[in-house]
């Protein structure tokens, strides 16, 4: 595009702004016929039981390949899709996917894998949320102990009626909840044990700054272990954080030291594998 007056900071600004506006717009518009254009896929990372190094579940991480714009991650459109509503439509499309995909893999002799699903609050205000879950794992025919829903400390303490049925119904069935980068909002202790929360996720930042952060790893692992919650350290990038972890008691690990988030194909080669005995020595 010419420039016709001489290039000013104001004018380098606002093309930026344009710019990111113009994105915005293509991303709202391509979002709703992605579905069907079968354009998102999920990719699964992970996590390790850290008594015995052995792969116990996986975490489904959604990633978007659109024709246009590449390959996008999840930060660059979960928050457009919570505003245009198009979140619910996706994340029954991730629920479905990630609980056929780790029924397959149960009966293919994997193990009792459990399936970790991030859910946006918007989908938890949905009243029909429950039945949704519900209905998917009947249909998918996995039984819903393996299902966790992680949830974000936000919705861990809200007081809206629909989450709480939602939660009510849900916890009922069997189904576990999970509340995912804890330590960086803000939960009520009371809260977690009111609404039968089943797990913790430390924030990834603690981890990553363990030298500064251990009395608050320390704190959130006695707090899991007080309240009878499993805790699941995220972000392991390093066999130091990997011994301390495990001398200071945490149940589960994940992050880049085990692996990233891979394509189905990729991590079923690696549960085939799955032995990560040798990050010990
Ligand atoms: P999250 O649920 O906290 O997921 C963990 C993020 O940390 C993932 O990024 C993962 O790739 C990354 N990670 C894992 N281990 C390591 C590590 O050792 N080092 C580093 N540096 N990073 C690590 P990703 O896949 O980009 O996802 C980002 C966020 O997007 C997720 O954070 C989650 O909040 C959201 N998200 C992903 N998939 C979905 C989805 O299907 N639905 C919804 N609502 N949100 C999703
Ligand atoms: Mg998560
Ligand atoms: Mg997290
Ligand atoms: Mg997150």
């Amino acid at each position: 595009k010419a420039k016709e007056t001489s290039g000013s900071h104001f004018e380098f600004y606002t093309d930026i702004l344009k710019d990111s506006i113009h994105r915005e717009f293509m991303i709202r518009n391509f979002l709703n016929r992605a579905i069907e254009s079968d354009e998102f896929i999920l990719h699964y990372q992970p996590i390790i039981d850290l008594k015995s190094l052995s792969i116990v579940g996986s975490e489904a991480l959604i990633r978007w390949n659109q024709p246009n714009l590449g390959f996008l991650a999840p930060v660059q459109f979960i928050p457009i899709a919570e505003r245009t509503g198009d979140i619910d439509a996706i994340g029954k499309w991730v629920l479905k996917e990630a609980c056929i995909q780790t029924k397959k893999w149960q009966e293919d002799g994997f193990g009792d894998l459990s399936i970790s699903v991030n859910i946006s609050v918007k989908q938890l205000e949905n009243k029909l949320f429950s039945h949704t879950v519900i209905k998917t794992l009947n249909e998918v025919q996995l039984s819903p102990e393996y299902l966790y829903l992680e949830i974000t400390e936000e919705s861990s303490i809200s007081d809206s009626i629909k989450i709480q049925e939602n939660y009510n119904k849900l916890t009922e069935f069997g189904v576990h909840f999970s509340v995912d980068d804890f330590g960086t909002g803000y939960s009520s202790l009371s809260k977690l044990n009111e609404l039968r929360i089943d797990q913790l996720k430390s924030d990834k930042s603690f981890i990553d700054d363990l030298e500064v952060s251990k009395k608050i790893v320390d704190t959130i692992l006695s707090i899991g272990k007080n309240l009878n919650l499993s805790v699941v350290a995220e972000g392991i990038e390093t066999k130091e954080q990997l011994q301390y972890l495990i001398g200071n008691g945490c149940d589960l690990g994940q992050g880049y030291l085990f692996s990233k988030p891979k394509s189905s194909l990729e991590y079923e080669k690696m549960l085939k594998r799955n032995y990560f005995k040798s990050f010990l020595i």
